[in-house]
């Protein structure tokens, strides 16, 4: 049996259980073998039946002394009943409807059961255990994640089957890397995986697949960087940028220049560019995406400057005319809501080569769009762009310069793996005047404290941000209690204020005139669920409040924070929390003290691991199986080493023919652009 085999060279998995398998991502023995237990059933270490913690989940070794007939208790529900003792007490076992589980306990022989146990007119009750017999007790069972059609003893067994069959499982990792990182085997791993010794068994072997996750994603981006160091792209040595410089309303920052040197740097190579920049909402990037437009321009080339969304769009398309325009630069914008009339007309200008900026949201890169001679490709917010449009775009152009812009400060051990084929730029630096958002952290109880504090602001006639509570993770809950908390602020001080709900089941359109009147000062008040539309500029808004702060991570805190703060006046943070259990505190206490979105991402990372950032809402990349919340910074900054040493002594790979492998398999499924 091979690795690559199919899954249903497996006894028992037919076409029809296959489909269940692949529901669960399961196409191959290999991926099966690779499929992570969501928990482990420990059986290692039972309790005396006299020790048992009521209200627990607790493990017993006890023999099965008497069995009662099943009981009727009521239509639909039968209950089957047995007493187990050792020598130190007895305990009721019952379980409900499940007579198969029942019928295989013995009168007589010992078992090992683990299950949650009661205290029922003080007796110990314990409820639908697992139970193994304690001759055969394997020490610790997985748990799968199961899905209809696949019972979790199917699975086990068909994992021990691919195991047996599979054999011992070639390693792809030299042993000096292995030794340097203390790693076990991939074959080890893969077994402890799904039946460790014990508790501690596991962790080695996640640790180990997560390595192998991590390293083989860094591996692949630097091959996918090395490719592409072969690619031709426009050389654009012309122009002389101090022509733009000057004509800005402000002087730059020092960290603004230094990252347009990089990029014109970038530029003038014949190699693309792929270049990363990252800087704190409000930091200027937009400044510096216009120096590179005006660069390709001064070069003959367009460029092609893409927006999450449609206000956004709108609102560079104003602020790149404003600074290109004087220059010469025809700038153009192209967005869904045009008429197909006007979008046909902008369409044959941008093809006609008369347009040099081309600013629009994702129906830029629909088909019948067609450049003159892009040679540049500005995403913003890229993150929120699907892997499928940012490949169209590409190739749209013949080998474009890319430029990406986040407002997401990512440490950067967890840069190099989330754009390990980027090169990054960062703008650590606020423009000179910015005031400090001033934060405070409060429980709930000072609520109608905090909605003053909202209404002072409104007085004086700024507008106001309020996070709704979050319910769960719960899409069906979410428009039902954001309406009826935007209903219970009309109870309140700011009543009187126009509001107006913003929330994640909203279309594209309603949320962007949502956005519009707020924009445009009719709303005064923004309720919104947890996303606030990334990037929009509303200056006159001074105040946000955010409930159930402590459901947020520190980044996401302050990407929120960062939507006042942008008019150059004083500016509010409220953060609610009705949980003020003491690390929350701790958390809300470095969001109320540090306000450069770095340092708090780096205490994000410690405090959480990699998790947050690699939600797949941030990163676009594919979720983790083994990395995602378990990585720390440590696994972090090893995993880039191994890769860089892997390279170092074999520039392509070759070397190392297995991993080399795996590495092309990653690049296949997420596709090239959508390793950036
Ligand atoms: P972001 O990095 O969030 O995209 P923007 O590019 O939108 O930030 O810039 C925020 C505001 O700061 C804009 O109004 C912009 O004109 C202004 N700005 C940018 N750079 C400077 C600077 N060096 N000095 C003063 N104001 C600046
Ligand atoms: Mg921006």
């Amino acid at each position: 049996m091979e690795l690559n085999d199919k899954i249903t060279v497996l006894k028992g998995i037919g076409e029809k259980r296959a489909s269940a398998y692949e529901k669960l991502g399961l196409k191959t023995v290999g991926d099966l073998l690779l499929y992570p237990p969501r928990t482990y059933t420990d059986f290692t270490s039972p309790v005396p039946v006299n020790e048992i913690v009521p209200e627990e989940q607790n493990l017993v070794r006890v023999r099965i002394i008497t069995k009662s007939n099943a009981q009727r208790i009521r239509r639909g529900l039968v209950l089957y009943k047995a007493v187990g003792e050792d020598s130190t007490g007895k305990l009721n076992i019952v379980f409900y409807n499940n007579r198969f589980s029942f019928d295989k306990l013995e009168v007589g022989m010992i078992y090992r059961l683990s299950g949650r146990v009661n205290l029922k007119n003080r007796h110990f009750e314990m409820n639908s255990p697992e139970f193994q017999s304690d001759e055969s007790a394997a020490p610790v069972i997985p748990r799968y994640p199961l899905t209809e059609g696949l019972t979790a003893q199917a699975l086990m067994s068909s994992v021990r089957e691919a195991l047996d069959g599979v054999g011992d499982i070639p390693e792809i990792l030299p042993d000096h890397i292995r030794f340097e990182y203390k790693l076990c085997t991939l074959d080890w791993a893969v077994k402890n995986l799904h039946f460790p010794k014990d508790a501690a068994s596991v962790e080695i072997s996640r640790k180990r697949l997560a390595f192998d996750e991590l390293v083989t994603l860094q591996c692949a981006m630097k091959l996918l960087r090395l490719k592409r160091s072969f690619d031709d792209a426009p050389s654009m040595g012309k122009g002389d940028i101090q022509t733009y410089l000057s004509s800005l309303p402000f002087e730059l920052t020092g960290a603004q220049q230094r990252c347009i040197n990089e990029i014109l740097s970038d530029m003038k190579k014949s190699t693309p560019m792929n270049r990363l920049v990252q800087g704190d909402v409000g930091s200027g990037k937009t400044a510096v995406a216009a120096a590179a437009c005006f660069t390709a321009y001064e070069n003959g080339y367009q460029s092609a400057f893409m927006a999450p969304t449609e206000i956004l769009a709108t609102q560079h398309f104003n602020t790149l005319s404003s600074f290109l325009t004087p220059l010469g630069v025809k700038v153009t914008l192209l967005t869904g809501s045009m008429t197909t009339k006007q979008k046909k007309e902008v369409r044959e200008v941008i093809a006609a080569g008369e347009a040099d900026v081309i600013i629009g949201t994702h129906s830029l890169i629909s088909d019948s769009t067609s450049f003159f001679r892009l040679g540049l490709i500005i995403t913003d917010e890229q993150h929120r762009f699907g892997v499928e449009q940012r490949k169209v775009l590409a190739q749209k152009g013949e080998h474009p310069h890319k430029l990406v812009m986040s407002a997401t400060p990512i440490p950067r051990t967890l840069a190099l793996i989330m754009y390990g084929d980027l090169d990054i730029s960062v703008i650590n630096e606020m423009p000179r005047g910015r005031q400090k958002t001033e934060t405070f952290a409060v429980t709930g109880k000072l609520r109608e404290r905090a909605l003053s504090y909202v209404e002072k602001e409104l007085a004086a006639g700024h507008q106001a941000y309020i996070v709704c509570p979050m319910i769960e993770q719960n899409p069906e809950m979410e428009v039902q209690s954001a309406t009826e908390y935007e209903q219970m602020l009309h109870n309140t001080v700011i009543g009187k204020y126009k509001t107006a709900l913003l929330h994640g089941r909203m279309s594209g359109e309603q949320k962007d005139s949502v956005m519009t009147a707020f924009k445009s000062g009719e709303v005064k008040v923004l309720v919104s669920t947890t996303v606030i539309e990334v990037g929009v500029d509303v200056p006159n808004a001074t105040i946000i409040m955010i409930e159930s702060a402590e459901r947020f991570g520190l980044s996401q805190l302050h990407q929120l924070r960062g939507r006042v703060g942008r008019g150059g006046g004083h500016s509010a943070c409220i953060l609610l929390t009705d949980n003020p259990t003491e690390e929350v505190r701790e958390r809300l206490r470095i969001m109320s003290k540090t306000s450069d979105g770095f340092d708090i991402a780096e205490e994000d990372l410690k405090m959480r691991g990699a998790g947050d950032f690699f939600g797949t809402r941030q990163s676009g990349l594919p979720p983790f199986k083994f990395a995602g919340l378990s990585a720390d910074t440590r696994l972090l900054s090893e995993t880039s080493a191994a890769a860089q040493q892997l390279f170092e002594k074999s520039p392509d790979l070759s070397e190392y023919p297995l991993l080399l492998r795996r590495v092309e398999a990653v690049t296949e499924t997420n596709g090239e652009e959508g390793m950036n």
